[in-house]
């Protein structure tokens, strides 16, 4: 049992917040291999844009990614679950750009064109 240092509540060992008040019940934690309910963004959501409006091979990859968050995440693999948000939002920033890309191209198309009408 851990005593929280605040109100004094009773919490199972393996807890790291006081489940009355929230406190932290260790200062770090360094010596535990991973935080349970650490937010891990998965970018799903963006990733599904980026297929539909962007690029679908660069999405759908996105997507791969998003997808090995949670799945990672429920196994406690915090660190993989974290590479796996990483690379799924890499990829999003990817498929924005290359999508930015040629959207600036059509532009500068649309430009040269119409200057070149009579
Ligand atoms: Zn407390």
């Amino acid at each position: 049992m851990i005593y929280c240092s605040k109100c004094g509540a009773q919490n199972e060992d393996n807890y790291y917040k006081c489940v009355k008040c929230e406190a932290l019940l260790h200062e770090s934690f360094g010596d535990m291999p991973y935080r349970v309910d650490e937010y891990v963004p998965d970018y799903l959501v963006w990733s599904i844009l980026a297929t539909l409006f962007c690029c679908l091979p660069i999405g759908i990859v996105a997507i791969v990614y998003s997808s090995q968050v949670n799945t990672r995440l429920r196994a406690g693999e915090i660190v993989e679950a974290r590479e796996n948000s990483r690379k799924a939002k890499m990829w999003c920033l990817i498929a924005v750009g290359s999508w930015g890309v040629v959207v600036v191209l059509a532009i500068v198309a649309a430009i040269l064109g119409a200057s070149f009408m009579p």
